[in-house]
Order: C-alpha cells, then structure tokens, then sequence
C-alpha cells in the first residue's frame, strides 16, 4: 500500500511508512545516509571547516537508514511545497554506524567531557528510512549547545563520512 501523497511525490513504495514499525537497532555494516549542496571532493570538504559547518548542522541532523532504502532516496522530496527535484543535484555523504557509536572523550575547558552519538529511526509520512542523530554530552542531550560543543561533534562527524556521490 501506497499513500497519496507519496503517489504524488513520487516516493517509492518502500519508503512510505504506513503501518510499518520503528526499528531502533542498527547493524554493524549499517550506513546513514545525508544530503548536502556542497560542491567540491572528498578531500575538498574535508578541508573546508565551512563546508563541514554547512553540512552538519549538530541539530538532530537527518540522515537515512542503509537497510531500509538506496543511497540516493535522500534526494527525494518529500515536503509538496517544493519542487520535485529540486535535490537532484546534491551531493550524498554516509557514515558507518559502528563508528558513530565509539565514544570519544574530549577535553572542554579543562575538563574530559564524553561525546556520543546517537542514531534514532524517526520514520515521517514519505520517508520510513528517515533518522536523526542526536548528540549527547556526558550522556544528555544538551538543548542548546555552546560553540565549543558543536565544534566537537562537526570535528568527529568530519573525521568519519565518506562521499557516496558529489553536489554538481
Ligand atoms: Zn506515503
């Protein structure tokens, strides 16, 4: 079964959500998937911090789940208000999940604060593949997140995504 609004849209079958379930584990060699507009390599955007503040916001950013969708479904639009492939030329990045999952410690004014990734499966109408990762400090989700924070979180996210395809 298939919704209407994802019949509109375009959206696969496979990622309408319908009744299916939330599944919260992720595999060894699961991979999330994001979109970015970022033009430039692999390399290049590694060695911009600007395109890597651009790409991760540290705001639940949202990714897609590797066991339930492509590489490429992240350019879907599924918002009606937009035009229907207005990503089509974005850049996708993935990122293993095992790797996320490592903790790291690191120093934050004198003190060793631990940063932890977190994914979430938070399927929406027309993306049952649609996750967040949230970023704990110390094991909380801090709301509002000073800048030496955030610089942490983009420095460990920028160390470990590969590109899967480039913005043109
Ligand atoms: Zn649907």
């Amino acid at each position: 079964m298939i919704c209407e609004e994802c019949k509109q849209l375009g959206i696969p079958e496979y990622l309408c959500k319908n009744d299916k379930p939330i599944i919260n584990t992720f595999g060894q060699d699961e991979l999330l998937y994001r979109r970015h507009y970022c033009i430039g390599t692999e390399v290049d955007i590694k060695d911009s911090k600007d395109t890597i503040t651009q790409i991760f916001k540290i705001h639940d950013d949202s990714y897609n789940k590797s066991s339930l969708s492509h590489p490429l479904d992240v350019l879907l639009n599924d918002n009606p208000n937009y035009p229907k492939d207005v990503y089509l030329n974005y850049g996708v990045i993935k990122i293993n999940v095992s790797k996320l999952l490592e903790v790291g410690l690191h120093q934050i004014n004198n003190d060793l604060r631990k940063f932890t990734l977190a994914p979430k499966h938070i399927p929406t109408d027309c993306n049952y593949a649609h996750c967040e990762i949230h970023c704990l400090v110390d094991g909380f989700k801090a709301e509002k997140k000073p800048k030496s924070i955030t610089t942490v979180f983009r420095l460990i996210l920028g160390e470990m995504f590969e590109v899967v395809k480039e913005a043109s």
